[in-house]
């Protein structure tokens, strides 16, 4: 059969081959350490195991209405104004079959075929495919050098195709978690322009220190009115394999990806829906909206111990990191070690004289770094750190 232009020219999403090329080594008996996917490595917490299983138990799992139970929409709605602040209600709600989902939905309500999207570098790596795929063209913008936004560079990327912007903060994979100031420049620059805003915010829960997350929607009602978050159960709750997020937008918006999901998906995941609700409201709909699993708290302490330890470890290497202040991976500098073959070929090298496992900077958009996520063991980041740390060595040599 003859494949179309479009799914042809789609690549496999460099993070989850490199996750299982990983796995394939390690079944063949290699001694193969994984720093390749960003995914937490705890179990999800008790309370939505156990909704999972009583939504099994009851014998009454069936498609739900499309845009998500009523229940999981208003608990979404009161989680998102107690952390987004103002007043958020369920039909600015969607619930999505996972984050990256909602993020394609969310595209395709909004791209127009030959709309520029600006992607602020370093990019997750399915930004620019998911524009591609409802026929944007997505422009990728450099960062300051410590990852921070640069917003005279945003300026100068702006063209009358432009339309809208995707923002992840904190990022994948650098770790930067914007200021408030720096979100306010950057609403006021979306507002100059006139753009969309897709507000990637999966890893919200996970900043370590300093400022908390700012999604540009909480800072004034015509940011708001311009903004879709995203967000999900995967990172914060540790549910990766529920599949489970939303899109939170104007009613129109949500209603949108609504119609959308009801000819695509049907529903999001019962079983899921039911976790997620229970994760995100642990003590019942109506007890403090910023109650969590006791779990979360514990899995965010253990994240930020490692994170001193990679960040502390990579240094000691001679290697200059961003200052990952969130999220949960490292994206050291190494333009002084790479070859011809750029950070694909060190990746590659490194995969084969030392069985580790990271990720390629060219990915996310920077060829002079690499990503390590940390949410692996604290003993397979030592061992990790030392393995990059002979390889370094044969590569200064
Ligand atoms: N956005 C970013 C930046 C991510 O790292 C991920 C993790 N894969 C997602 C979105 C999607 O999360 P999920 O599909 O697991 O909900
Ligand atoms: N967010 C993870 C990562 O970047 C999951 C893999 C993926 O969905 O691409 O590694």
């Amino acid at each position: 059969m003859r494949l179309n232009r479009l799914s042809s020219g789609i690549s496999f999403s460099a993070t989850l081959a490199l996750d299982s090329r990983a796995k394939e080594l390690a079944s063949s008996g290699v001694d193969v350490v994984s720093m390749a996917v960003g995914e937490p490595d705890f179990d999800a917490p008790r309370v939505a195991r156990e909704a999972a299983r009583v939504a099994v138990e009851g014998g009454s799992v069936r498609y739900t209405p499309v845009a998500g139970t009523p229940a999981l929409r208003a608990a979404i709605a009161r989680h998102l104004s107690a952390t987004r602040g103002g007043t958020w209600t369920p039909n600015e709600v969607t619930v999505c079959h996972s984050a990256k989902h909602a993020l394609a939905s969310a595209l395709a309500c909004t791209v127009e075929p030959g709309d520029e999207v600006l992607l602020v570098l370093p990019a997750w790596n399915s930004y620019g495919e998911q524009v591609r795929i409802v026929g944007g063209v997505p422009v990728s913008v450099e960062p300051r050098s410590d990852c921070g936004p640069d917003i005279a560079a945003l300026e100068a990327a702006v063209t009358e195709r432009t339309r809208g912007i995707m923002v992840n903060s904190p990022s994948n994979p650098s770790g930067y978690v914007w200021t408030r100031a720096e979100t306010e420049a950057f609403g006021a620059f979306c507002e100059r322009h006139d753009l969309w805003i897709l507000s990637d915010e999966i890893y919200r829960r996970l900043v370590f220190e300093g400022e908390p997350q700012v999604s540009p929607a909480s800072l004034s009602d015509s940011l708001r009115a311009r903004t879709m978050i995203v967000d999900g159960a995967s990172k914060s709750y540790a549910m990766t394999g529920y599949r489970i997020g939303f899109v939170a937008a104007p009613p129109e918006v949500a209603a949108a990806v609504a119609r959308l999901e009801s000819q695509v998906t049907g529903c999001p995941n019962a079983i899921s829906q039911a976790a997620y609700l229970a994760a995100l409201a642990p003590e019942g709909p109506d007890a403090d909206p910023l109650a969590e699993p006791p779990e979360v708290e514990a899995m965010c302490a253990e994240f930020n111990r490692r994170r001193r330890v990679i960040v502390d470890g990579l240094s000691a290497l001679g290697l200059e990191v961003p200052w990952p202040r969130g999220a949960f991976y490292a994206f050291p500098n190494v333009a002084s070690v790479l070859d011809e073959r750029g950070s694909v070929g060190f990746c590659e090298d490194l995969l084969e004289s030392e069985s580790l496992a990271i990720v390629p900077g060219s990915v996310f958009g920077m060829d002079q770094h690499v990503r390590l996520s940390y949410a692996t063991s604290m003993a397979k980041i030592e061992e990790a750190l030392t393995r990059l740390g002979r390889f370094l060595e044969t590569r200064r040599a």
